[in-house]
């Protein structure tokens, strides 16, 4: 189990730790064309973790997740439903940019897997928002397509996620962005349902969430638990 310590301040470490081992990584191919992993970002403590595809060339280039255009609007929508983007953990399914962005390879996917599950138990977040079809795919197994469940959260695994199309596909088709800004106008709403339904945590023993994180090893179905592929953990 990878839940973790109770300890904010280990927790981070933990986090970090994590992101040392995403930019040593050569798990998969990838590892040979980037320019440099890109872990995520944000507190350890973030309610709200955001996950994307893969990096893009500006995040490639960066180091971090989101910084281009799609990363713009996912900025502006976080500000217009009050969020501030420094509170969110943001991060991809596939910590490697993919040559000239093309789809993440399921054996790509496998072997980025533990990062993602590891940084979930980690920061033990309210909301996992799924910035796409990929994310949605790997995160909740048999899953409908993302034109039918976007806007509407999914509980599975003790867990609760939101997913939504991601930004890039907005500045391609401008007929979803009022799509997209309906969708976090419900997770607006989503969190402080969460946030209100949270129950008071014992003294120096909760996490910020409060939620109970499920062992890692039921998160994803004969894969082996991140504890056993990490070598940190
Ligand atoms: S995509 Fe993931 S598994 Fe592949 S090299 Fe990058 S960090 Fe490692």
């Amino acid at each position: 189990m990878v839940e973790g310590p109770a300890d904010p301040l280990e927790r981070q470490a933990r986090l970090d730790a994590i992101a040392a081992e995403v930019r040593a990584c050569t798990r998969c191919s990838l590892h040979r064309t980037r320019t440099q992993g890109v872990p995520g970002t944000g507190p350890v403590t973030a309610r709200l973790m955001a996950v994307g595809e893969a990096p893009g060339e500006n995040e490639d280039r960066l180091g971090r997740p989101f910084v281009g255009a799609a990363g713009q609007l996912l900025t502006e929508l976080l500000e217009g439903i009050g969020l501030s983007r420094d509170d969110i953990f943001i991060t991809n399914v596939l910590k490697s940019r993919p040559p000239q962005n093309r789809d993440p390879l399921p054996e790509e996917v496998a072997a980025c897997a533990p990062y993602l599950d590891a940084q979930i138990a980690l920061i033990r977040p309210l909301v996992i928002l799924l910035l796409g079809r990929h994310a949605l795919g790997r995160l909740v197994a048999g899953a409908p397509p993302i034109s039918r469940c976007h806007g509407s959260p999914i509980r599975a695994d003790g867990r609760v996620y939101l997913p939504v199309y991601h930004p890039a596909a907005a500045l391609y088709n401008g007929g979803l962005l009022a799509t997209l800004r309906d969708d976090f106008r419900r997770l607006r709403e989503l969190l402080d349902e969460l946030e209100a339904d949270r129950p008071a945590p014992p003294a120096g023993s909760a996490g910020p969430s409060g939620l109970a994180v499920p062992p890692a090893e039921a998160t994803e179905e004969g894969r082996p638990a991140a504890a056993q592929q990490l070598a940190l953990f």
